[in-house]
């Protein structure tokens, strides 16, 4: 065991703070990493609060991570000291059902093991992620980084770009085919990037004025304020996918009544527990044979692909870099919408913290 500094939540409702953990000597097939940033996904603000009610405490969150190897286990092949590397959001599954057999271990029938919030690894009750200066990770969970240049911007692929990647494959999102993103948040501008990469006609929808410019800058070809109902109308009826990556809970028949025959639209937004949607209306559904569905993260396999994908396209997130100090007031930020497009914690300051030694 070696012990390393991190940030914790204590409890619902405390700040993160200061929180020394302890990581477990490398295994035969583990890579210990030294982090070097990690990117701040809403899923953390909602874990450290405990609003989808399964948090376990101490709670060290994070799971957009790079970092350089620092160690591996005598039987790892494919990564070396001073490789680049990034871990997502799980860091084990059981490796043998059907899904985790199909390279889609983020279905794994029993239960993927979380980067934070897992069930335990090591001698603690849970997993503890990436707000934290070392972390040891099977190699089957850790992913080759090919991008030259800024890291910062690499880390918030581990999540936010998985997680756009994935329905935009499997939706089938491509050239001749019209798609909406909701929402311009750390997901939602992946979502645009990707999915303009891919060769889709993208539109945004976004509640705020103020990000209009971004929209069209990020790759978006219309951008629509949703707030405005005469903005909406204009495109119903027309969508073959639509993303909705909004963290609050919403009125989707808005959505709904935009989608084509045949039409679906994916959350990927996850409101707290005590306060869902309002339940969509039946008929927007029938009338049209649409399709309203969810998508979790992405297997390992594919976010290899997405992280090449990207390193050959040039694709990064738009990030503002953070001091591990700064998160609560990041979190704040983040709940206000205010955040282009996504907090990364430079780690180093985690490290220098005189508190956290
Ligand atoms: P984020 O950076 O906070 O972005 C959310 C965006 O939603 C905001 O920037 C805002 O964009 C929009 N929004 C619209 N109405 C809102 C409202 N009433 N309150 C707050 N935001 C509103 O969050 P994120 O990190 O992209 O995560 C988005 C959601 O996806 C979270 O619930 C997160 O837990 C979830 N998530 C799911 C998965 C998965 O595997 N399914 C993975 C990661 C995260 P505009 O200003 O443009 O309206
Ligand atoms: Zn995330």
């Amino acid at each position: 065991m070696s012990t390393t500094p991190a940030y914790a939540a204590q409890s619902a409702d405390k700040p993160l703070a200061p929180h020394a953990i302890e990581r477990r000597t490398p295994g035969p097939h583990d890579v210990k990493i030294e982090i070097l940033y990690c990117g701040v996904c809403h899923s953390d603000l909602h874990t450290a609060r405990n609003e989808w009610g399964n948090t376990i405490y101490p709670c060290v969150p994070g799971h957009e991570i790079v970092g350089e190897v620092t160690a591996v286990g005598h039987e790892v092949k494919s990564f070396e000291v001073g490789d680049t590397v990034g871990v997502g959001c799980m860091v084990d599954s059981c490796g043998h059902c059907d899904s985790c057999k199909a390279g889609e271990e983020n279905y794994c029938e029993n239960g993927f093991t979380g980067t934070y919030n897992g069930p335990a690894q090591e001698d603690h009750a849970n997993t503890y992620g990436g707000y934290s200066g070392q972390i040891v990770v099977n190699e089957r969970f850790v992913l080759h980084i090919r991008h030259e240049g800024d890291l910062a911007a690499v880390a918030p692929l581990l999540c936010a770009g998985i997680t756009t990647w994935s329905p935009l494959r499997h939706w089938g999102v491509g050239p001749g085919k019209k798609v909406g993103i909701v929402g311009l948040g750390g997901l939602g501008h992946m979502g645009v990037k990707l999915a303009h990469a891919m060769g889709a006609h993208v539109v945004l929808f976004t509640t705020s004025p103020g990000k209009i410019g971004d929209g069209k800058r990020l790759g978006a070809n219309e951008v629509v304020i949703s707030k405005d109902p005469a903005q909406m109308a204009q495109h119903a009826g027309s969508f073959d996918f639509i993303l909705n990556t909004v963290a609050a809970p919403h009125n989707l028949d808005a959505y709904l009544n935009l989608l084509k025959r045949d039409g679906t639209m994916c959350l990927v937004g996850a409101p707290p527990i005590d306060s869902p949607h309002p339940s969509p209306t039946v008929f927007n559904l029938i009338m049209k044979r649409r399709g309203i569905a969810g998508s979790l993260i992405g297997g390992i396999r594919e976010t290899q692909e997405m992280l090449d994908f990207c390193a050959e396209h040039g694709i990064v997130c738009d990030i503002e870099r953070i001091a591990m100090k700064d998160i609560n007031d990041a979190y704040e930020r983040m709940l206000k919408g205010d955040v282009k497009y996504r907090f990364v914690i430079e780690m180093q300051t985690l490290k220098s913290e005189p508190e956290a030694a």
